[in-house]
């Protein structure tokens, strides 16, 4: 079978003999010093970097080499993004599903967890309780079943999320990360007003996918791996990929979903529009030492590197999956959005707003970081860097290739900055601890000075004013 990035054949996009040979490729030249200068001169120069090169780079044990391409990611990741880190949380609308997979404690065949699905009633619950933390961007979540959760009741579950208003608090962008579907409901998905459409594939290596998602509709690795196609034909410009590290081995997926962002480039024009990068968690009904390819830290960090380095201009995620002090360490070398106050539990963060103790379980899986939103702005903010709540971009009509054009002709120092500052200065007026609000005013008096343009960073104190004078969503 042909490699063809273009083809809308999955499995020719993600052409399993390719892989096996780019592994073979990478392994072949681990000691070629030159043409590892060569790669990483390309990455220097932000030019992206393709499988095979991104393969190279991951067979590299040289501890010098390493702390290179890690210096690298972290000076890339300055330059497109600079200290930014856009905050999100998901939002588990239910945990009914019809299919199979071994790692999920949402497979139908878990009799011991608690099967819950919100009314519009406890979805409005939810998004106040979201609300009330500060969080302006969800990620909506649901298991598999064509009965309990139809495409209807996501859809008006969207409907209800952007309807509710409470004190100065608003959902700004919803992220649906639901299976994999048909290009009608993606376009119906599109003109509720989703922002990006996340699937992940799970592992890119067939015969284990099949392996892994043995019944249910979830089983077809080809309907699967082309959702985010169908996805994109139906109008779609924003879509997520990522693997769930820990189901298989971590070489094949690195060069499977950098293949995959290949494809999107080459048949849409436009790559994906963010990267996550969850790792295998225990869970209800999950016996993590039943898999055998869990990664460690060091090779985790290397992923995120290397994926910094191969897309420059895509967001890469890092979930509540991590702990503290691994977040931190990604947050350096590549990741721009971090989840933060998660709950996995359907209904849960009314629960917890309420001292509400759940009996049965109903979460997808255990948390590492479990801070709240105000210990995670604070941390970041220590760190220098800028907790953004901007959604500024995609209510702009930024999307896609718009967006990317911004990233790659350096707009951001003049558009994304300013916003992170100032939807931070909402946060800090409005969800805040005094302490936090301190760390966060200090911060943002030393941003705002280095707003390129004078016009901009005018506009920002004017608005940063108004801001504490109540005014908020500027755009
Ligand atoms: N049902 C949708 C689907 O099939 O893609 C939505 C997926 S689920 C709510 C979100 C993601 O959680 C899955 O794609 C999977 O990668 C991840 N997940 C499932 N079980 C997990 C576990 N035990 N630890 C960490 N992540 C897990």
């Amino acid at each position: 079978m042909v490699y063809d990035p273009k083809s809308r054949k999955a499995e020719e996009f993600i052409n399993h003999e390719e892989i096996l040979q780019s592994l073979e490729y990478a392994k072949s030249n681990k000691g070629n010093k030159e043409l590892i200068e060569g790669i990483l001169d390309k990455a220097n120069r932000a030019k992206g970097l393709t499988h095979r090169e991104a393969a190279v780079l991951l067979e590299c044990e040289d501890e010098e080499l390493i702390e290179r391409i890690f210096k690298m990611a972290e000076d890339i990741k300055k330059r497109f993004y600079g200290n930014r880190i856009v905050m999100f949380a998901p939002l588990y609308l239910s945990n009914y599903c019809v299919n199979g997979c071994v790692y999920c404690p949402y497979h139908l065949k878990n009799k011991k967890i608690a099967r819950k699905k919100l009314t519009q009633e406890e979805i409005k619950r939810e998004v106040i309780a979201l609300q009330d933390l500060g969080h302006k961007r969800l990620a909506l979540e649901a298991g598999e079943d064509p009965k309990n959760n139809p495409i209807e009741y996501i859809l008006e579950s969207i409907d209800t999320i952007y309807s509710i208003k409470h004190k100065n608090g608003a959902i700004r962008r919803v992220n649906v990360n639901i299976a994999a579907t048909t290009i009608e409901n993606y376009k119906k998905l599109k003109d509720a007003g989703i922002g990006t459409y996340i699937l992940f594939q799970e592992t890119y290596n067939k015969e284990s996918y099949e392996m892994l998602h043995p019944t249910g509709p979830k089983h077809d690795y080809n309907y699967h791996t082309e959702a985010h196609d169908r996805a994109m034909e139906a109008g779609i410009d924003d879509v997520g990929l990522g693997v769930l590290y820990g189901l298989s081995t971590y070489k094949y997926e690195l060069v499977g979903i950098l293949m995959h962002a290949e494809h999107l480039e080459a048949a849409f024009g436009v790559g994906p529009h963010t990267i996550s990068v969850p790792r295998l968690r225990p869970a209800d009904d999950i016996d993590v030492s039943e898999f055998p390819e869990a990664l460690s830290d060091e090779i985790f960090q290397k992923i995120v590197a290397i994926i910094r380095l191969a897309v420059p201009y895509t967001g890469m995620i890092v979930s509540t999956r991590e702990s503290q002090k691994t977040r931190e360490k990604v947050l350096h070398l590549g990741v721009s959005q971090i989840s933060g106050a998660s709950s996995t539990s359907v209904g849960g963060y009314a629960d917890r707003a309420e001292g509400v103790k759940e009996e049965i379980t109903s979460a997808q899986f255990d948390v590492d970081d479990d801070r709240t939103l105000d210990e995670v702005v604070n941390w970041l903010l220590d760190m220098n860097y800028i907790p953004s709540f901007c959604t500024a971009c995609y209510r702009e009509g930024r999307t896609g290739d718009r967006f990317m054009a911004l990233c790659k002709n350096g707009q951001i120092a003049n558009c994304c900055q300013p916003n992170a500052i100032m939807t931070l200065k909402e946060y800090l007026e409005d969800y805040a601890s005094e302490s936090t609000k301190e760390s966060g005013e200090n911060l943002i008096k030393k941003e705002v000075k280095k707003i390129p343009k004078d016009k901009v960073r005018e506009i920002v104190e004017e608005r940063l004013i108004k801001i504490a004078n109540g005014e908020r969503d500027f755009r």
